[in-house]
């Protein structure tokens, strides 16, 4: 999407957001604003039939009641602040095992004092009933050690149980900041971070990688008949067309707005071509259907851009041969594959 389509299509969520605001006094704070903006561009629905619910029964949302739906549909998807609640649970577990143990270190070497101590006095104790009295604090000095080092267990196994749990939602945040939303593939810094450590690898060992982009044809024509929402549809249907044609090494991301790009370690430029052609292929063969209506909407196609590692490449060159890769098979009328071999024989004629 260029620059000045971006502007189009989000000044005109921005001014109904605002017009929110002034229908609703609430003031203008960037939270109430985040809120009336996700409400105008439409995409998180619960948060929308939250906020028609209030509207319907009131006519007016007030700011505390705003409050509440932001902390409720907003908050919990932002990712920095998940991170944050996260990171402070874990270290606030950490420091509570690390209380437990010393508390527990400092007990065990009471005792141990008060076992060396018993033992002198044994030695010099002038009778029976002296012999039981320390005998008797000796008891009673293990039982509360005990209770301790039974405390300590019992909060070792609940920390356990916290941590683990700690570490499936990192993983889960871990997974989510490397994903694109909309089609669940990988995200563009994903891909940046992922390309660059392909290229190196190619580099040390065989020298074998390729990359392909793919960009859909004529797709702000879809967008214009359609709207923007189907659009978004069409966009996960293309990406599922890609997840089904890629293998378990190979990793695909949203490139951009609706361009892909896949890498394709030890894949050969013949191999990426033919993976290029499947992907093709099976996206310019789904009939699309509007979900809510069932209205066809024809079919659309898909143009891809192949290159290959060579010496020397860095992630900038590679992605540049298979962006000029993909310009040529869209000057050679579209829903095509063109590799870089294709570019050199171009230039010669
Ligand atoms: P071409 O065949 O030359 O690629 O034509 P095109 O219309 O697809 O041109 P281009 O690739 O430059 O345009 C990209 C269009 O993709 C602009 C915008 O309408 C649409 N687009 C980009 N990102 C999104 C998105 O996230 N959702 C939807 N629905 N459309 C998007
Ligand atoms: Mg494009
Ligand atoms: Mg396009």
């Amino acid at each position: 999407m260029t620059q000045r389509e971006e502007f189009l299509r989000t000044i005109g969520y921005g001014e109904a957001a605002v017009a929110q605001l002034r229908r609703n006094e609430n003031a203008a704070y960037p939270r109430n604003y985040e809120l009336w903006y996700n409400y105008c561009a439409g995409f998180n629905h619960a948060l929308n039939r939250a906020v028609n619910d209030i509207l319907r029964s009131k006519g007016q949302i007030d700011t505390a009641e705003l409050h509440v739906i932001y902390n409720e549909f907003i908050s919990p998807s932002r990712l920095s602040d998940r991170i944050e609640d996260v990171g402070g649970r874990i270290s606030g577990e950490i420091d509570g095992v690390m209380e437990a143990v010393n508390k527990t270190i400092t007990a065990n070497a009471t005792y141990a004092g008060t076992l060396s101590e018993a033992s002198t006095k044994l030695d010099d104790a002038p009778n029976l009933a002296r012999l039981r009295g320390i005998v008797g604090d000796l008891l009673v000095a293990t039982q509360q050690t005990e209770k301790v080092n039974r405390d300590l267990e019992g909060q070792l196994a609940d920390s356990q149980r916290q941590i683990a749990e700690l570490k499936e939602s990192l993983d889960s945040l871990r997974f989510e900041s490397r994903t694109d939303e909309l089609t669940t593939l990988a995200n563009r810094k994903h891909f940046d971070q992922s390309l660059e450590r392909a290229v190196a690898n190619a580099a040390e060992t065989d020298g074998v990688l390729s990359l392909l982009i793919t960009d859909i044809d004529n797709f702000k024509s879809f967008n214009d008949s359609f709207g923007h929402q189907t659009g978004d549809q069409v966009l996960r249907l293309v990406a599922l067309s890609v997840k089904q044609a890629i293998k378990a090494h190979h990793l695909a991301c949203r490139y951009g707005g609706e361009e892909f790009a896949i890498i394709l370690p030890k894949a050969s430029l013949s191999l990426a071509e033919a993976l290029a052609d499947r992907i093709r292929v099976s996206v310019k063969e789904k009939e699309l259907k509007k979900r809510s209506t069932g209205e066809a909407l024809g079919f659309i196609t898909v143009s891809v851009g192949v290159a290959t590692y060579r010496a020397g490449d860095t992630a900038v060159s590679l992605i540049e041969r298979a962006d000029t890769a993909l310009y040529l098979a869209k000057r050679s009328g579209r829903n095509r594959v063109c590799t870089e071999v294709m570019l050199t024989a171009e230039e010669e004629r």
